[in-house]
């Protein structure tokens, strides 16, 4: 175990970049140049898209959370596989057959686009 990088030891692959939304609490992907469509309404701290926390110019205080999600299962414990970054809104979704409706996507589905190729299926821990 390598106690400086805990991530890498932890997780075989991943995505960096996901921060929780402080108006609408979702996770979603912030390495994007926009931070997509949030569903909370705009103010002017915020902004329209979803919001980390981050200034203007667009860089995280100190503190706030940088998640890693892992992106293959390496655990031997409880997992769900099937969650993916909706490309209209960039929020984290379960990707199954009762995705609800999504602020980005003409009054459609969240857009998370199954399993094509290069497509990160996120594979969270339960408990
Ligand atoms: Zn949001
Ligand atoms: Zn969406």
């Amino acid at each position: 175990m390598v106690h400086d990088d805990p991530v890498t030891a932890i997780f075989v692959e991943y995505q960096t970049n996901w921060r929780n939304c402080h108006k609408c609490q979702a996770m979603y992907f912030a390495g994007h140049s926009g931070n997509g469509a949030c569903p909370a309404p705009y103010t002017e701290e915020t902004g329209w898209g979803h919001y980390g926390g981050e200034r203007p110019d667009s860089t995280f205080p100190k503190g706030t959370f940088d998640f890693y999600l892992p992106t293959k299962n390496v655990f031997t414990g409880g997992v769900e596989n099937g969650w993916r970054a909706c490309w209209a809104c960039l929020a984290l979704v379960y990707d199954g057959p009762d995705k609800k409706s999504c602020a980005a996507n003409d009054g459609g589905v969240h857009d998370c686009h199954g399993d094509e190729a290069g497509v990160y299926n996120f594979v969270l821990l339960k408990v």
